[in-house]
């Protein structure tokens, strides 16, 4: 017979054991110190849905139970809430990286056309002058709680979307989309090594996958560190073949001393650096001739979809039915 004390004594117990299993759950493989997101909610997310932030600020366009890829654009927003002051801080960076998110979506659209998956994406629609989603919350030099709870919106939906990827699917690649006004028109691909690596040989390249946002790809790959980076099958190699300017590649395999992006925060906190199955590519495009107008745009999303399908193919046994 349950009696009233037991029944809250039972009760109790419940509730612990179901507060110890998302303990379990949430810390298993973030590897992530972040403190803004060191205790993630724990939010399942229906897949082909759309799923809003507060103000639909930033908003998670959850892909397909079963798809790898996650596409961000964190940089293209124009709103500017009054309830977040201008990030005036001399080391803040504030431009617009314009039009990525119709690129992302080009991307997105090609990539559901050509496999029948759409891939998670995630959007900032908030000027980048009021919140930085791309910089850890120490370095976004918000001026207002409300940028840092809208910081925190975006990483949870992000880390959603990696942790989906991870449950779901087992492995998988996250791109973050970017641009840049550089003077050489090519996108630059960024693992997170640094030039100095970049620059250096093939050998000293070869010494440091740990460094890089794809570490789980070099560690399960058949391919060497510095060939992933810039041989026949290097991501930037698939976009040359795609018809895209890229570096590093087999056809321009280092920045030198030239402008190059070796990726940020996100890519840092979301790729396998740290652990996981889930690796992570930031991806700076240029401007002129690839994704100011529509038809650029569309053009080059689609190339890029195709070098991502023929990424996925080589390095993740995955899309074989593909053509
Ligand atoms: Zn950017």
């Amino acid at each position: 017979m349950v009696t009233k004390k037991n029944y809250w004594i039972y009760l109790t117990f419940i509730l612990l054991i179901i507060g110890a299993c998302k303990k379990g759950a949430s810390n298993k493989g973030t590897g992530n110190n972040d403190p803004g997101i060191e205790k993630p909610v724990e939010v399942a997310y229906s897949p082909n849905t759309t799923v809003y932030g507060s103000n639909k600020y930033v908003t998670f366009k959850v892909g397909d139970v079963n798809s790898p890829i996650i596409l961000a654009s964190p940089h293209d927003g124009t709103i500017t809430p009054s309830t977040m002051p201008l990030r005036d801080h001399k080391d803040a960076v504030t431009v617009r990286d314009t039009y990525l998110t119709g690129l992302t979506e080009e991307i997105a659209d090609a990539l559901y056309a050509k496999t029948g998956l759409r891939p998670h994406v995630i959007i900032n629609d908030v000027a980048r002058s009021r919140m930085e989603p791309n910089r850890s919350l120490a370095e976004a030099y918000h001026k207002s709680e409300a940028a840092n709870a809208l910081w925190r919106e975006y990483h949870t939906f992000l880390k959603g979307a990696r942790d989906m990827v991870q449950k779901n699917v087992g492995k998988g690649l996250f791109l973050d989309m970017h641009g840049h006004g550089h003077t050489k028109k090519r996108v630059e691909v960024g693992y997170t090594v640094s030039i100095a690596n970049l620059n250096a040989t093939d050998a000293v390249l070869n010494t440091v996958p740990t460094t890089s946002s794809i570490y789980h790809l070099a560690k399960t790959s058949s391919y060497t560190f510095s060939q992933l980076i810039r041989g026949d099958f290097a991501f930037g190699t698939m976009l040359q073949d795609e018809g895209v300017n890229a570096v590093p590649s087999k056809q321009d395999p280092r920045p030198n001393n030239d402008d190059y992006f070796n990726g940020g925060y996100c890519t840092s906190t979301y790729g396998s650096r740290n652990g996981g199955e889930v690796s992570a590519i930031q991806l700076e495009t240029p401007n002129d001739g690839f994704r100011m107008s529509a038809a650029e745009r569309k053009v080059s999303g689609g190339r890029m979809a195709d070098a991502i399908i023929k990424y996925m193919k080589k390095h993740y046994g995955l899309y074989s039915n593909i053509k």
